[in-house]
């Protein structure tokens, strides 16, 4: 299915970038009134807006854990989110990123601070183009900073792909449907110094030296994303001096 679709031409990829260049990427923090922390984000073509609520009451109750705050990750893609109408609600593909968004962001929230309650992170897609779980996990992990959810580091992830035989950051969507693999990747950052994986899932087929390659080049996106996302949370909340 590839053969027709050149993907890389004169060493640069279809929208122009060189493979280790990230989309453009924009992100404001706390920009929704009614939710506890919230966060816009762009990433490429993908727009993104999370909210955060807790932690709370959990509702419904039966769902409450003596020791822990529960995490629920609701992953959204708008009907007009893609260029074919998306029919409404959730599927298996929205049920399974949730999951594993989920268990991403579970892993450095401190739930065992808020025993019986709830954190409700709500991720809406409003407009995808390749990558939408990794821009979601990167605008939730901002809104939960925006809540002050307290937290051992943040979450920033980005895919890497296959394409033409070469390995490349942060895919489109042509990339994406016509490329031979896609990796979306989390990194836990702590400290601004990436801790550990969180999250990693691959279509396609890869080498043991491309896997590598495409861990290095990974690491390097989600440096580039950390940063910004830093200075989105500090431009909501540094007071400037007083002269
Ligand atoms: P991700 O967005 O995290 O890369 P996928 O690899 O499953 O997740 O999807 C790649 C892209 O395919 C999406 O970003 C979106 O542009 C498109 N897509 C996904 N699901 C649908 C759908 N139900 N209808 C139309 N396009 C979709």
């Amino acid at each position: 299915m590839s053969e027709d679709i050149k993907l890389i031409v004169n060493g640069k990829r279809i929208d122009g970038r060189a493979f280790d260049e990230l989309r453009n990427i924009r992100i404001e923090a706390g920009v929704l009134k009614n939710a506890d922390g919230s966060c816009y984000l762009e990433m490429g073509r993908n727009k993104i807006m999370a909210a955060v609520y807790g932690p709370r009451k959990v509702q419904p109750r039966h769902l409450a854990d003596p020791v822990k705050a529960i995490v629920r990750y609701r992953y959204n893609m708008a009907p007009f989110s893609v260029e074919e109408r998306k029919r409404p609600g959730p599927d298996r593909r929205s049920v399974e990123i949730s999951k594993v968004s989920r268990e991403a962001l579970e892993s450095i929230i401190m739930t065992e601070l808020f025993p019986r309650s709830s954190i409700d992170i709500f991720v809406e897609v409003l407009q995808a183009d390749a990558g939408s779980r990794t821009a979601c996990l990167n605008a939730a992990s901002v809104a939960l900073v925006d809540a002050g959810i307290p937290m051992r580091g943040i979450i920033t992830s980005v895919a890497v792909a296959k394409v033409d035989g070469h390995i490349v950051l942060d895919p489109v969507k042509e990339e994406d449907n016509f490329g031979e693999a896609d990796i979306p990747f989390a990194f836990f950052i702590r400290n601004g110094k990436i801790e550990s994986i969180a999250l990693l899932q691959m279509d396609g087929k890869l080498t043991k030296n491309e896997l590598i390659e495409a861990v290095k080049l990974a690491k390097k996106g989600v440096m580039e994303i950390y940063k910004l996302q830093r200075e989105a949370i500090m431009k909501k909340y540094i007071v400037e001096d007083v002269e």
